[in-house]
């Protein structure tokens, strides 16, 4: 289920795992998001945010195809992230 980052608060708990992507068509290539939650994402040099998954860069292809998934001590850290990111295209998925 994709929710907005403001809604997946509500559900948080032991059942759903956070799942996150990102639009790649749609990044500015700030780098926002790597600064504030470098653990799950990260500026290659073609100048667009990918997510990880430990020190795997999720790139081949990167958008919704691959979703990382984030630790509970993250969520809070990648929610800030999707809600700051200013191409909004960080997606949130909740499983
Ligand atoms: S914050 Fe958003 S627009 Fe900026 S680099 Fe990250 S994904 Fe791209």
């Amino acid at each position: 289920m994709a929710v907005p980052a403001k809604q997946f608060q509500a559900f948080r708990g032991e059942e759903w795992l956070m799942r996150v992507w990102i639009d790649q068509d749609l990044c500015t290539g700030d780098g926002l998001c790597e600064e504030i939650c470098p653990a799950v994402f990260t500026l290659l040099d073609d100048g667009l945010a990918y997510v990880k998954q430990g020190d795997t860069v999720l790139n081949e292809p990167g958008g919704s195809s691959q979703t990382a998934t984030a630790a509970a001590d993250l969520e809070d850290a990648v929610t800030e992230a999707a809600e700051e990111c200013p191409g909004e295209c960080i997606f949130i998925v909740a499983e």
